[in-house]
């Protein structure tokens, strides 16, 4: 099984006393010793290049930030320490430039293979919950607006008729690698849908549909996307995913089948792969998922069983 993977281990404690006591949050959220964890359209703040840092503020700049910002989420306590999330998305970047000083936003995958892993956890926290707010602005019940409540750990619906209580949530998707034996210790089965970069070949993944479990659901996207039966589906780990918003749970299944079927049109490419050819993947222009993902984990896991 995975131990924790990018994204996973944030480092704080995300409902200490008083997670649910509206006074305590507001008392945290004012506190000088307070974090702020900025994030600007779907962007995080990062001070240096060569050995880029992830910024959370505190004391004058949080507080100036904090009078113009909109959405704002407790994240957590570090010790005796909050730290929060906010959203600057609605200003121009020259406007929030002096509480900034050198730090710069930037689009948290071009970074985080560089940050400490608790940093990119929190940051993708930070990014994941802004994402959440600024998508359930409406009571997805009866469409009136949703309040932030509890420092933003929820929203309820301002319609007194309705007043329903809405939560984060993820999506679940499913991701997985599928491996046969055969000669060269065996291959495994990676493919490719138009939205990689050029040459990357990844797991199969996809969501799961309502009334599906997780095994289901690997059997039917391996099916779909490459004409592929699967058996002995077992679970490897799972990982947040805050690009947007999926929770990734990871799986390994054994083919039962041979024949790639791609008439389904889901996936422009899929093939079986020895360790030999995904070792020379490079000589070839092609290349495996990003190192932060857990897609790489799964490869990564079987090339070293090789
Ligand atoms: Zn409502």
């Amino acid at each position: 099984m995975f131990g924790n993977s990018f994204y996973t281990d944030i480092g704080l404690q995300r409902t200490p006393v008083g997670h649910n006591d509206e006074n305590w949050l507001d008392e945290r959220l004012h506190n000088r010793s307070s974090r702020i964890v900025p994030v600007w359209r779907g962007h995080n703040l990062i001070l240096g290049q060569e050995t880029p840092q992830a910024i959370a503020l505190t004391g004058n700049h949080a507080r100036g930030l904090l009078q113009i910002c909109g959405e704002k989420a407790f994240l957590g306590m570090d010790g005796d320490t909050a730290y929060f999330a906010i959203d600057l998305s609605e200003h121009e970047l020259p406007v929030l430039s002096p509480a900034l000083g050198q730090a710069k936003f930037v689009d948290l995958r071009r970074v985080v293979m560089m940050l400490e892993p608790h940093e990119a956890a929190l940051l993708a926290y930070a990014k994941g919950a802004m994402y959440w707010h600024f998508n359930n602005h409406y009571c997805a019940a009866c469409g009136s607006l949703a309040d932030a409540k509890l420092g933003g750990r929820m929203r309820q619906c301002t319609n007194p008729d309705c007043a329903r209580e809405h939560y984060p949530r993820s999506n679940p998707a499913v991701i997985m690698l599928v491996t046969r034996p055969g000669p060269d210790g065996g291959a495994c089965l990676l493919g490719r849908h138009g939205g990689l970069p050029d040459g990357m070949y990844s797991t199969l993944a996809g969501f799961v549909e309502q009334g599906e479990s997780l095994e289901q659901t690997v059997a039917r996207e391996v099916m779909e996307e490459s004409g592929i039966t699967v058996t002995d589906i077992t679970y490897r780990g799972s990982q947040p995913w805050p690009f947007p918003d999926s929770l990734m749970v990871g799986f390994r299944a054994r083919a039962s089948t041979v024949e790639i079927d791609l008439s389904n049109d889901e996936l422009e490419d899929a093939r079986w792969f020895t360790r030999a050819q995904i070792a020379s993947f490079s000589e070839h222009g092609r290349r495996l998922p990003r190192a932060d993902s857990i897609g790489f984990q799964l490869v990564d896991e079987w090339l070293k069983e090789g």
